[in-house]
């Protein structure tokens, strides 16, 4: 399928490659299970603010099908490509699977650099595209979220475009929406609450006391912050933190609401007093004892992967580690990965919980919310480990396979049609 071609979904279709061999998937049954089902791709003119017309464009996949909608983000950023949006369509399949939830996986895209633009250009951005979706998207069909670049605004805006099409409000075409529109209590913050929270069972498996560790994060947006606030009442001490213009180290350990403070005020990490300039590659080999990427793919790959310095890798972002870097890192035990499909599940479980609660109108409460990503988390934590201990497999492996043979296993019982 050489329309998706791009590093990241040769990297996906390689971890599928190595997970199939080893779950003994049939030669014909592979590219069934690992190709793209369905893929639409948009141009999108929008009426700039100086007056011009702009051309983006915009991107859409669908993974697979067999298990109910597709689920997944969507994002804003100048690299976005088909290929890029495929490969993490992929690994929202397998992290839906694996958490047990009743989809496939989607992921969307738009190359833009939100940064740039006005509020007014995103809107009109974020309209056109959902325009341009309306065929393809749906409670029932295909169901976005917020990713990198996106927010609650932007799902919003989706949420309206589509409603007001529809003749009716309909809230679980989006999840990640303001609460006052059918959105989730705790779901901005359900991914980073998630990974802190697999961060500290990996604590207590490897006897680690938590309050006594340093971590360090790479990307300082939703998922970051919130994962470094987590961890940070879990007594853990933020040592570095970096966005796209660079990171900031304190041995000591970085004040986090002076941060916050900072960051509303300048709309920066960069230039935080009380803490060292360092740069996201120099970040990455802090000596720490948790290390977690929060920002974009392939972040440590073989020219790092033998430098890192930690004692636990939590993959809050998709795809951070290349299958070259893991291959290091098999080398070195002293290292556990908490992989990506797992670590970050915790923004599609409370998706879920939203999409449900808005088909059903009925409203749950914050520690209902939490007590069930917990729960989900706990069940697919402890699959997961004991898969990884019991077939003597990487944490990444056991993640995987799980996932991909229940998806496997759906598709030989619904069968081929016709
Ligand atoms: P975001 O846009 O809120 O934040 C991204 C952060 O990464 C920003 O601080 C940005 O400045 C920084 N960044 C971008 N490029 C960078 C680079 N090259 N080096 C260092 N920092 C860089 O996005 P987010 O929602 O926090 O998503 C972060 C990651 O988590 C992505 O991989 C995303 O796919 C994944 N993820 C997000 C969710 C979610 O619920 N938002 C769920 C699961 C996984």
């Amino acid at each position: 399928m050489q329309v998706y071609e791009h590093p990241t979904f040769q990297m996906a279709c390689r971890q599928f490659d190595l997970v199939a061999d080893q779950l003994q998937i049939p030669v014909s049954e592979r590219e069934r299970l690992k190709f793209p089902k369905r893929s639409l791709t948009v141009a999108l003119p929008v009426l700039m603010d100086d007056g011009s017309t702009k051309v983006f464009s915009g991107y859409r996949v669908q993974h697979h099908l067999t298990l109910g909608p597709t689920k997944g983000g969507l994002r804003y950023h100048p690299d976005v490509t088909l290929g890029e949006v495929a490969a993490l369509a992929m690994w929202m399949s397998w992290k839906c699977a694996l958490a047990g939830l009743p989809y496939g996986g989607a992921k969307g895209g738009i190359a833009c650099d939100p940064g740039k633009m006005s509020p007014g250009e995103i809107e009109r951005l974020t309209r056109r595209f959902t325009q341009e979706m309306i065929p393809f998207i749906g409670p029932q069909v295909d169901v976005m979220a917020p990713d990198v670049g996106t927010n609650e605004q932007a799902m919003a805006w989706i949420m309206d475009t589509f409603s007001t099409h529809a003749g009716y409000t309909v809230p679980g075409v989006v999840t990640g929406k303001p609460v006052g529109l059918g959105g989730s209590l705790g779901r901005r913050e359900a991914t980073g609450r998630g990974v802190a929270y697999l961060i500290n069972r990996a604590a207590d498996t490897l006897e680690l006391d938590i309050s006594q560790c340093s971590a360090v994060i790479q990307g300082f947006g939703n998922v970051g912050s919130v994962t470094a606030y987590s961890l940070g009442r879990y007594g853990a001490r933020i040592i570095a933190v970096s966005d796209v213009s660079g990171g900031i180290y304190n041995s000591k350990g970085l004040n986090l609401p002076a941060l916050e403070t900072h960051l509303a005020r300048t709309g920066s990490i960069a230039g935080f007093p009380d803490a060292e300039p360092i740069s996201n590659e120099q970040l990455l080999l802090l000596p720490c004892d948790i290390l977690v990427p929060a920002a974009m793919e392939r972040q440590i790959t073989a020219a790092n992967a033998g430098k890192i310095q930690c004692r636990i890798l939590a993959e809050a972002a998709n795809g951070p580690t290349t299958p070259d870097a893991d291959e290091i890192l098999s080398r070195r035990p002293e290292i556990f990965i908490i992989p990506d499909v797992l670590c970050n599940a915790g923004g599609v479980i409370v998706s879920y919980f939203e999409w449900v609660q808005d088909l059903q109108s009925f409203f749950w409460g914050e520690t209902e919310i939490a007590d069930k990503l917990f729960r989900i988390l706990e069940t697919s934590w402890a699959q997961v480990l004991n898969r990884s201990r019991k077939q003597k497999i990487s944490m990444r492996m056991a993640a995987l396979s799980t996932g991909i043979s229940r998806v496997f296993e759906a598709k030989k019982q619904r069968g081929l049609f016709p």
